[in-house]
């Protein structure tokens, strides 16, 4: 798919952000290229419109960019799932180790009901941490995890990686 090198190309690797030795994947660089940005949108419109999915649920914050122009498009409502203290009403919350300390996912709870088939999107998943809290939000309000949607998986995680039993489809690697 010749759209797939174009997503690549668009996205900026920035070194030593935001501390040294991380190389940063920086998607405002593809938010900039209509194409690439189109072409990112529709790669997983095509994969999840025929799935009966009627809820995106979207990791703050790149997961919110992504998240919401595939809800519209498959027909489905869009959920944030948030860091602490940010939504008003109700939470439930999980929370996930990272490199140093933990963070936190929460839902409001409501959002989602019962049985509900849901398509999880964030832009990058490095060890699955942060996915998997999403999942299990998800799971404790009784909804069905379809499968996880990321534009930037790392080598390891891409293709072969189930995140607690659920799939996991990434477009591109880190460059
Ligand atoms: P994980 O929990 O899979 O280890 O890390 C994934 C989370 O970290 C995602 O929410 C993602 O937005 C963020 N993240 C980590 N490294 C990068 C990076 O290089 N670029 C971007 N855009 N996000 C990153």
């Amino acid at each position: 798919d010749p759209r797939i090198k174009a997503i690549s190309d668009a996205i900026r690797v920035v070194p030593h952000f935001p501390k040294k030795g991380i190389m940063f994947q920086d998607i405002t660089t593809l938010l900039l290229d209509q194409k690439a940005f189109r072409y990112t949108v529709d790669i997983f419109v095509d994969r999840y419109r025929d799935k009966k999915i009627s809820v995106v649920a979207g990791v703050e914050a790149r997961g919110f960019i992504f998240g919401p122009p595939i809800a519209l498009a498959i027909g489905a409502k869009f959920v944030p799932l948030r860091k602490p203290k940010k939504l008003p009403g109700e939470v439930i919350s999980e929370s996930y180790v990272l490199e140093y300390g933990t963070d936190c996912l929460e839902m409001h709870v409501g959002a989602v009901q019962p049985g509900e088939r849901v398509l999880i999107v964030d832009d990058l998943v490095a060890t699955g941490g942060t996915l998997s809290a999403a999942i299990r939000l998800l799971e404790r309000a009784r909804a069905e995890v379809v499968e996880c949607a990321c534009v930037i998986g790392l080598p390891f995680v891409k293709g072969n990686w189930k995140l607690n039993g659920v799939p996991l489809y990434v477009l591109v690697e880190p460059r």
